[in-house]
């Protein structure tokens, strides 16, 4: 069955791209670049030399360097796709090695904190272009990867003011022929908008399952038992990685506090409505969020099977 991605294209866009920190973001785009042909030779590097074993045996790259400033050598395009808070060293690492005019970009899910430890680091001459491919599963590590992660979701590139407009069309190229939607941004009201429809949900989610753990009068095996009814799709959010999403609340701090904020309020408001018997107040405000995943839907981020297209007995 096709995978969507369509053919391979007949001339690569890079000829050497240098992927940074193999795990899941890492190693669906060594796929995707694999699979439509988007670079002549693909380079991965790693600091885990257990992920570098991974990716020889999996042979998802051309090549495996020992570091990431080897592993940038000669690359006309350099991703970095590490923690957040890994980004500041490996840019310091990489920045001697660069070649003159080689695209730098990274897939962090903050930018601005990204942008102010990586750009101090970067010789002249070379093309910085933040990006933050909108896609992703709770499983991390170099086998997690596919090659049509991407397909369908949006990525959205932070370039600064003055990017060489040559440069920014070459990377949405790039992200389009991975099968992403491309949207360009400036990086304050990425980190704002992420906060509200990725960050805060992931908390909200790691806090209702470590409450749910916490209970003393429900045991653990019944919170398991039971959890069809609403807790599972809260667990597969929370089972996220905790590297990255340390790092993430830790580098989108103000706006992840001010969406926080927001939400506190509302959910005071809704306490008051059940302590009041609002019963109208909380069926106006189901049906305004019902209307919002109907608009996912519509928008092709989600399918409307029921239960989240998952068939009996599979999760
Ligand atoms: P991941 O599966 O945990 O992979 C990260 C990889 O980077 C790991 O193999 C890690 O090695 C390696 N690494 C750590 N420090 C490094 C360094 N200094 N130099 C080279 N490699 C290093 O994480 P991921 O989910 O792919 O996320 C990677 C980036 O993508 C993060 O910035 C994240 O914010 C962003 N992102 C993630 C998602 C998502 O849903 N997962 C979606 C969009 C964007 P060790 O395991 O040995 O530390």
């Amino acid at each position: 069955m096709p995978d969507g991605l369509g053919a391979p294209l007949s001339e690569p866009l890079f000829e050497r791209a240098a992927l940074i920190g193999i795990g899941l973001i890492g190693s669906s785009l060594a796929h995707a670049c694999r699979r439509k042909g988007l670079a002549r030779a693909i380079v991965a590097a790693d600091a885990s030399p257990a992920v570098r074993e991974t990716v020889r045996k999996l042979a998802i790259a051309d090549e495996v360097a020992e570091t990431a400033a080897a592993g940038v050598e000669g690359a006309d395009l350099v991703i970095l796709c590490a923690p957040v808070g890994a980004m500041g060293a490996i840019a310091e690492e990489i920045a001697p090695h660069l070649k003159p005019g080689a695209i730098v970009s990274d897939v962090g899910s903050v930018k601005a904190s990204i942008i102010g430890a990586v750009a101090p680091h970067l010789p002249l001459g070379v093309h910085f272009i933040p990006g933050h491919p909108v896609a992703g599963t709770e499983q991390s590590g170099p086998t997690a990867g596919f090659a049509t992660l991407f397909l369908n979701r949006w990525t959205i590139l932070t370039p600064p003011e003055g990017t060489d407009p040559k440069a920014l069309a070459r990377l949405s190229a790039f992200w389009t022929a991975a099968g992403a939607n491309v949207e360009v941004m400036a990086p304050a009201h990425h980190d704002l908008v992420l906060a509200i429809t990725s960050h805060v949900p992931h908390l909200i989610a790691y806090n209702i399952v470590g409450t749910a753990a916490d209970l003393e009068e429900v045991t653990r095996s019944e919170v398991i038992k039971f959890s069809a009814g609403g807790f599972r799709d809260f667990t597969r959010i929370a089972a996220s990685d905790p590297t990255m999403w340390r790092d993430v609340f830790l580098n989108n701090k103000e706006a992840v506090l001010e969406m926080l904020g927001r939400f506190n309020e509302d959910l005071t408001a809704l306490q008051r409505m059940i302590r009041r018997d609002d019963g109208q107040g909380l069926f106006d405000l189901f049906t305004r969020t019902r209307a919002i995943r109907r608009g996912i839907i519509e928008q092709g981020q989600e399918t409307a099977a029921p239960d989240f297209g998952r068939r009996t007995g599979e999760n």
